[in-house]
């Protein structure tokens, strides 16, 4: 064997178009997936299997060799082997001496190995150069090509020219690179794929939480207070009343939630007088979800307005429009027009339409197609300026349907007030406190603060 050729072999830039043969360990699904698409790209691909005999499943134009002979034939070595396996490799140390080891592997469990697998790899093999990769693509997807969802290879390792000639083939595959740093890094790409919706898990559980407690809330006041005082069996509201007094309160609550992190911020960069210096991790943490807590408060708003839609074909609502008509004919009197009602109903249904106008429009300017073509200043202006705006028209509207109603003593069912009240309280403190930061003595040492003007905090130790 010729140490030496394989070892320079490792590090020689590609000058021709001839692109470098590629050797993958392992002929399972990934291994195999990623073959098709290299051989698709241009790449001479060559095996290294336990076993030198090909199969239909295998992709044509490869050659499948023992792991010693395939991996003296490239200088790119895709290691497609779970870690657990991974032994067997000291054993072809010299050979794999100077060569790029791709490590593709995922774990079952979020930190399952105190070190990750591609540092593990590196342990076992430290004359190689061992590269992160791949690990977020799947092998179905790589082979069937819907790639949509998942273009982005998260790449890490601690030598730059080998992480930079994986970097060209990801991109020669049509795929993204992100470099992510050094092989530091690989834990944390390890565990991207096991991950289920991060910055979901808090608005759904929220949402549920919250939903959970106000159809409860709903149903002891409009159904069973009403069945007990007044023997009416009003549970037929389970199916669209309840809902449709759910959806616009966490419509409401969520919007509010997405701008109370920011002024909690505002209060500790004042308090502080610094923005230099770390803000809790739940305020991180919430800071980071608002985009989710935005999103899931719009389907619930778009909700609120197919359930108000249907309204008027509802058979209870026929049934009382009609019965007051007849009450009206046995009584032979009209009822006169309340013009302070009729102002009431139309202007919250105005706010309500305006609201709705803008929470789509907040919704648009958060999908990255639109988001990307903007820049810093118009998006910050649209997601802030026009968020408030929009928090402040649901809120008016949410106010104007409580309409003179609202906190009048006979609105209470054991001691209990409406739910729209209660989902008030968030938005009002909200904008109460917007406002009170905007006056210009809090706002001008704020503005300092975020242009980092005002000091450094000092460090100890
Ligand atoms: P797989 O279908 O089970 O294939 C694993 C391959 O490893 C086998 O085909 C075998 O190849 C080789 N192997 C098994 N036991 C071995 C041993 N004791 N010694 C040496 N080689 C052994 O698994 P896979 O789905 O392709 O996954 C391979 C790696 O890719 C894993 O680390 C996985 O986490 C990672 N990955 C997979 C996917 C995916 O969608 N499948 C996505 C991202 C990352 P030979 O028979 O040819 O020797």
């Amino acid at each position: 064997m010729n140490k030496n050729s394989s070892n320079t072999m490792a590090l020689a830039p590609n000058t021709s178009n001839k692109r470098e043969t590629v050797c993958i360990f392992g002929t399972g699904d990934f291994g195999r997936a990623l073959g098709y698409k290299l051989i698709q790209s241009g790449y001479p691909v060559v095996y290294g299997s336990r076993s030198t005999q090909t199969s239909s499943l295998i992709p044509k134009d490869a050659e499948v060799l023992s792991h010693a002979e395939a991996a003296q034939k490239a200088a790119i070595i895709v290691i497609a082997i779970q870690r657990q396996h991974y032994n067997f490799l000291t054993s072809l140390a010299e050979i794999l001496r100077g060569k790029i080891l791709v490590d593709i592997s995922n774990n079952v469990k979020i930190n399952q190995y105190p070190e990750s697998n591609a540092e593990y790899l590196a342990q076992l093999l430290p004359g190689a150069k061992v590269v992160k990769g791949f690990n977020t693509v799947s092998a179905w997807a790589l082979q069937s090509g819907t790639l949509d969802a998942s273009r982005q290879v998260f790449v890490c390792g601690d030598d730059m020219e080998a992480k930079q000639m994986v970097m060209d083939i990801v991109r020669a595959l049509g795929l993204t690179p992100l470099d992510q740093g050094s092989l530091l890094a690989a834990q944390e790409i390890e565990n991207y794929p096991l991950q289920l919706f991060p910055m979901w898990k808090f608005p759904i559980l929220l949402s549920l939480g919250l939903t959970t407690f106000f159809f409860f809330y709903c149903l002891v006041r409009d159904v069973i207070y009403t069945y007990v005082y007044e023997n009416k069996d009003f549970s037929f509201f389970i199916a669209i009343s309840i809902p449709n007094q759910i959806c616009p309160i966490l419509a409401l609550m969520l919007l509010a939630l997405v701008y109370l992190p920011g002024l909690f911020a505002a209060i500790i960069q004042l308090y502080r007088g610094t923005k230099y210096s770390r803000f809790p991790d739940w305020l991180d943490k919430w800071m980071l979800c608002r985009k989710q807590l935005g999103l899931v408060a719009l389907a619930f708003a778009s909700l609120h307005v197919l359930y108000t839609l249907v309204i008027p074909i509802r058979s209870f609502v026929r049934w009382r429009i009609s019965s007051q008509t007849v009450s009206q004919a046995l009584k032979n009197k009209t009822e006169p027009l309340d013009n302070t009602n009729a102002w009431l109903s139309d202007s919250y249904l105005a706010l309500g339409i305006l609201g709705f106008f803008l929470f789509v429009l907040l919704g648009i300017t958060s999908l990255p197609s639109v988001s990307n073509n903007v820049n810093w200043r118009e998006f910050r202006f649209v997601q802030s300026k026009l968020g408030y705006l929009t928090l402040i028209l649901c809120t008016a509207h949410t106010l104007v349907y409580g309409g003179n109603r609202f906190l009048s003593p006979s609105s209470y069912r054991w001691y209990l007030p409406s739910a729209y009240i209660l989902s008030l309280i968030v938005p009002c403190i909200v904008l109460v406190v917007k406002f009170v930061l905007v006056i210009p003595c809090l706002d001008k040492p704020l503005t300092r603060i975020r242009q980092g003007w005002e000091r450094k905090p000092k460090y100890s130790g």
